[in-house]
């Protein structure tokens, strides 16, 4: 009975002591915030001209004005006008004005109730203006100049619901930005075939004036989720040109096969007057045809999806592959098909078709189109954008680099 009172006594004493320590470790010490009050004498300046000692005029050009007559308001003479258009050239117009652009006039002198204008600033655009300056009555300064743009860094996520459009809308992107991103993964994201659950991440830049937003920069990195797969643009810079890889250092753009297949000769080049081997008369051929053996394979260009797979009157058993938003080629023809249908990936050198001479033709042969924003171009002619991957020399400084853009774009919140 003793003993289990000395126990109990013994449970209560360590735990009071705990409870003591407890308090002591929490107890911290209150934090004092120094306030730092910065003092930055900022001068006021309008178009990089200080403001102190200046009355200012603003307005816009209005209809019917015309510089000379928006000057002479300001007490600009008309043999000075006359001096100005005289300065111009046709590359350095300094006369012409557009309705509804504002002006400002600098101005320190009143005459006659007629406020004298020193300096005249006219804004050709929200970035460009020209500033006619008088302060120097025997010659009259006239630059042209524009403002500083500021970039800001933003990022932009999105989850495919139904489309990319609508998830740039839900989440209020600009097309703009959409714009950039398509242009950016042309070649490797199939903005056709998003599905829902497809997400992307970017990082990106606006562009403000004076605090007012004046467009998109540039997409800076970013990743898209398409087919299970993350295609990601991660910037780099050799030889002073920036290009965007993918995260080993292979170019985001593909190549193009100079030719889709073992050929023998070409019967027909690109034309826009040739004389029809059937028809006997003048019609263009906006293709290359290709002579080659019955059945000799043909191979995709370049990377893409099958768009069409079919039989035409003329081109005979024919295959269109979208390779992105610009290119697609067409091959007509055929003998018989490849494996691959309508809506099938293909990469670079997957078999399509075999030669035949299927539809209008005369002889076994393979007739290739290349279409770039819809026009048939010359395919012999035709120079894809450069696609090398890094060069072996820079991998050890991209492989450096590309853990910040990775990292950072990793760290952009996908909001589901
Ligand atoms: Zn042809």
């Amino acid at each position: 009975m003793k003993k289990k009172f000395i126990y109990i006594i013994a449970i209560v004493v360590i735990a009071v002591i705990a409870l003591v320590l407890i308090v002591v470790i929490n107890k911290k010490e209150p934090v004092v915030k120094e306030k730092v009050v910065e003092v930055v004498e900022e001068i006021p300046m309008k178009y990089n001209i200080p403001l102190e000692g200046w009355t200012i005029y603003t307005d816009t050009v209005r209809k019917g004005d015309f510089l000379g007559t928006i000057m002479n308001r300001y007490g600009i003479t008309a043999q000075q006008v006359d001096q100005i258009s005289k300065m111009s050239s046709d590359t350095f117009n300094v006369t012409l004005i557009n309705l509804g652009r504002p002006f400002t006039v600098f101005s320190d002198t009143i005459i006659d109730s007629i406020p004298q204008a020193k300096i005249f600033v006219y804004e050709n655009s929200s970035v460009r203006y020209t500033k006619y300056d008088f302060t120097n009555p025997d010659t009259i300064l006239i630059e042209k100049l524009e403002k500083q743009i500021d970039t800001v860094e933003l990022e932009a996520a999105g989850v495919i619901e139904f489309s990319l459009l609508q998830t740039m809308l839900d989440n209020d992107y600009s097309w703009e930005l959409a714009l950039a991103m398509s242009q950016t993964f042309a070649w490797t994201v199939d903005f056709y075939a998003l599905q829902p659950g497809d997400w992307f991440k970017v990082m990106y830049t606006e562009l403000y004036v004076e605090d007012k937003r004046i467009g998109i920069g540039d997409i800076q990195a970013g990743v898209f989720y398409q087919g299970g797969k993350e295609l990601w643009a991660v910037p780099f810079t050799e030889d002073s040109v920036q290009s965007f890889f993918d995260t080993v250092g292979n170019s985001m753009r593909k190549t193009f096969l100079l030719a889709p297949l073992e050929y023998t000769n070409i019967s027909s080049r690109y034309s826009h007057a040739r004389m029809h081997p059937i028809f006997h008369k003048v019609t263009e051929h906006l293709a290359v045809d290709f002579s080659a053996p019955m059945v000799t394979p043909v191979y995709a260009a370049s990377d893409g999806t099958i768009v069409t797979r079919t039989y035409g009157e003329g081109a005979g058993y024919y295959v269109a592959i979208r390779h992105n938003s610009v290119y697609t080629t067409v091959y007509m023809h055929f003998s018989r098909f490849g494996q691959y249908n309508v809506g099938d990936r293909v990469n670079q050198g997957d078999i399509i078709g075999y030669v035949g001479s299927t539809g209008w033709s005369t002889g076994p042969h393979l007739h290739y189109e290349v279409h770039e924003n819809g026009q048939k171009i010359d395919p012999l002619a035709f120079e894809p954008p450069p696609a090398d991957p890094v060069d072996s020399i820079n991998l050890p400084r991209f492989h450096e680099e590309k853990r910040y853009w990775i990292d950072k774009v990793n760290a952009i919140e996908l909001k589901k």
